[in-house]
């Protein structure tokens, strides 16, 4: 999302850009399989091509990741749920009790403004946040009017989910696939046609970059690789904006004698403080003997985002039923997302107690949390010495997460009072789509990466505007966020390059 974004700012304003992208740029409408080995049927699904591995609470664990690789990167499987971060998460202050993020809401506010017009946001206003640029969604189906007015009658704010989705008749389950019913709109419909439509961009496809060639005062060259042949790319200011979890990788990875941390790793922070979400899947039965179908992906609600003190997050319908594909997709990713290696030859025999979740959750509806998660230097991506190139992470579950991951599901529990209801997944469901934090941005260059225009403090011809910037992961999905951020940095290198204020 961030690099076609300030892609596109930048071929607006006249600037001559090049996309290096790693996947493809056209995707096919063949079979996709999410649990595929076969790198090429991935990548031509906008997937990406290998498992990841990490340690979470000193399990290992390995499976393919929620991303997405092509142009568009991983908002070409994403949900589409656009909604802002709250005013409060600007004020939020780091382990030294200084304001974690350098700019607050009024100044990236425009910008919000900006990317939910080009990403053509539809919702309505939540009466407990600053008003939005939304545009009035259609009616909501019979399933989800009956939980809006019931979740209201619970004492909550309900209104209508902030999605770039063009509700498009016969296309509901465009979340986790490309959509080729042109109904979500993504990075690559939003900025990247357009920036190409301007004449000032071009992209390259399927070539990876692999090492930022770096001197001591500016990136000198990126060397990349394109079908097997080695390629060479040089510009006046470099945009790094492979997301959280491979935009440290590749800074750790171009290490050099000038750099032997890693390149514009002075700080020590590169690939430090990474976040994910806790998103929790839960199904919601209607009450008595109710009967409603299709739900939509219309609701949302924001009344525990701050809550007594605590950061929360924001509860969405997903538009999905408690069927047996579902269960048996929540039940899959259980397994590789835990490590339960021993469960792992089984995972075809899933099929069964799928079914049986089906048959006994009846007409369910699947609602989302996202829980705000907390930096800690020592959760972080960082290169394995056995698989230098593929991305690898620590993280541990802290206590505290823990606490809010039980005072959470008692609160949205309240919210669905005289519902049945069920979480859908185990103790702690890590959203590893949300990856954020891993170089992030501030006022002090031994406590942050990056500085206020998302320049890194080490070299000024190069920026980072993927979600590594966050210092913060706020309680709310991240694109729309990286979007108005990226356009703000674009604006900003625009100026730049036009007045010459820096080398
Ligand atoms: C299934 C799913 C559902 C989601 N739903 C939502 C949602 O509803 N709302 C929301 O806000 N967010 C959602 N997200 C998260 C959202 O998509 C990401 O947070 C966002 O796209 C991250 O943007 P980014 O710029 O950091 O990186 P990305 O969008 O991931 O872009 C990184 C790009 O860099 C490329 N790349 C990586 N390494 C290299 C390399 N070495 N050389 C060249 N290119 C490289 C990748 O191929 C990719 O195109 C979802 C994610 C997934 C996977």
């Amino acid at each position: 999302m961030g690099g076609a974004a300030v892609g596109y700012a930048l071929a607006k304003a006249g600037r001559r850009v090049l996309f290096i992208e790693k996947g493809f740029s056209q995707f096919s409408q063949d079979e996709d399989d999410p649990d595929t080995f076969d790198e090429t049927m991935r990548l031509r699904n906008g997937r990406w091509p290998q498992q990841i591995s990490g340690m979470v609470d000193n399990q290992s664990v390995r499976f393919f990741p929620a991303l997405g690789c092509g142009a568009g990167g991983s908002t070409l499987l994403y949900a589409a749920a656009l909604e802002r971060f709250s005013p409060g998460d600007f004020q939020a202050t780091d382990e030294l009790g200084e304001p974690a993020w350098p700019i607050d809401y009024e100044g990236l506010e425009p910008f919000y403004r900006l990317a939910e017009r080009l990403l053509q946001v539809r919702g309505s206003q939540d009466p407990l946040q600053p008003e939005a640029d939304v545009i009035d969604p259609p009616v909501m189906t019979r399933c989800d009017q009956y939980f809006f007015d019931s979740v209201q009658s619970n004492g909550m704010h309900p209104y209508r989910v902030h999605t770039a989705c063009r509700y498009v008749e016969d296309c509901s389950q465009c979340g986790g696939a490309i959509c080729h019913k042109s109904c979500k709109q993504d990075a690559r419909h939003a900025f990247i046609e357009p920036a190409l439509a301007t004449g000032n961009a071009m992209i390259v496809d399927q070539c990876n970059v692999e090492k930022i060639e770096a001197g001591k005062g500016e990136v000198t060259e990126l060397l990349c690789r394109r079908n097997g042949k080695a390629l060479t790319f040089t510009a006046k200011r470099y945009v790094l904006a492979a997301g959280a979890l491979s935009t440290p990788l590749l800074l750790l990875n171009s290490r050099n004698e000038l750099w032997p941390n890693g390149v514009a790793n002075t700080s020590d922070l590169v690939g430090r403080n990474l976040m994910f979400h806790v998103s929790d899947f839960f199904a919601v039965w209607p009450r008595g003997r109710m009967r409603v179908s299709t739900p939509g992906k219309s609701i949302a609600f924001r009344d525990f985002y701050e809550y007594q003190g605590l950061k929360f997050g924001v509860i969405q319908s997903t538009g999905l039923t408690a069927t047996s594909r579902n269960i048996l997709h929540f039940l899959k990713s259980i397994i590789d997302r835990q490590g339960w290696i021993w469960l792992k030859p089984l995972k075809p025999l899933m099929r069964i107690p799928a079914a049986i979740g089906a048959f006994i959750s009846g007409k369910a509806t699947i609602f989302a949390s996202i829980l705000e998660d907390m930096p800690y230097p020592e959760n972080r991506v960082k290169p394995n010495p056995q698989e230098p190139d593929r991305i690898f992470f620590e993280y541990t579950v802290h206590a505290e997460l823990r606490q809010r991951i039980k005072a959470f599901r008692r609160l949205y529990r309240q919210a669905f009072k005289r519902h049945r209801m069920m979480v859908l997944g185990s103790e702690v469901n890590l959203n590893f789509g949300h990856a954020c934090g891993t170089c992030r941005f501030g006022t002090d260059p031994s406590t942050a990466v990056l500085d206020v225009n998302n320049r890194t403090y080490d070299l000024p011809n190069l920026y980072i505007v993927d979600a590594s910037f966050f210092p913060t992961s706020g309680g709310a999905n991240p694109s729309l966020t990286i979007a108005a951020n990226a356009l703000r940095v674009g604006a900003y290198i625009a100026e730049e390059l036009a007045t010459k204020i820096c080398v």
